[in-house]
């Protein structure tokens, strides 16, 4: 059987989703027995590629860069899966939105800086968006893993019965409920 062609990506997460899957433990040898990684901060792919089986996304949409991110994650995957409560609901990443860009970036670069008060970064920092999202209100996601972290038994979990085809057929492109 052909191996299916994994990613993993984040967006705007801390990365504890990302650790929380590292703690699989001796199971990644079995799960890295089935897939092929092309993309992953683990293999550190440049570029997401095309022809993706399952693509696992950490994180919440903040910026323009995230959200161009998406898009292309979603062209180029068959399944999508939204890992942790950053990606499902906003969760930490979206509480600025209770008070809104401008004002956190006040709070973070004027109220709270030591040095260079009142100096916003004009460069490395991607583009802010005015509103954090949620991924499936940019894009369609086929299937929702919350926790913050997810456990790294339900980590297992889904990703051995999405792998194994028992509740998709990745290959074929069959989405949940359709
Ligand atoms: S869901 Fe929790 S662990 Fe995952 S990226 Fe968000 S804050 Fe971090």
């Amino acid at each position: 059987m052909a191996k299916i062609r994994l990613a993993t990506v984040w967006l705007d997460g801390c990365s504890g989703c990302h650790m929380s899957f590292l703690d699989m433990d001796e199971r990644l040898i079995e799960i890295a027995s089935k897939v092929e990684v092309v993309c992953s901060p683990y293999v550190d792919a440049k570029e997401f590629p095309a022809n993706v089986d399952l693509a696992i996304v950490e994180g919440a949409v903040s910026s323009e860069e995230d959200l161009e991110k998406l898009l292309k994650i979603r062209k180029n995957s068959k399944i999508v899966l939204a890992l942790g409560d950053c990606g499902v609901t906003g969760n930490v990443s979206a509480m600025r939105n209770l008070v809104g860009l401008e004002a956190s970036f006040k709070h973070a670069y004027d109220d709270l800086s030591d040095a260079n008060k009142g100096v916003r970064p004009s460069r490395e920092v991607p583009k802010q968006l005015e509103r954090v999202s949620a991924q499936h209100e940019r894009v369609f996601i086929d299937r929702f893993l919350p926790g913050c972290p997810p456990p790294a038994d339900a980590i297992y979990h889904i990703l051995l019965s999405l792998i194994e085809g028992k509740e998709y057929d990745i290959f074929n492109h069959t989405r949940f409920g359709k």
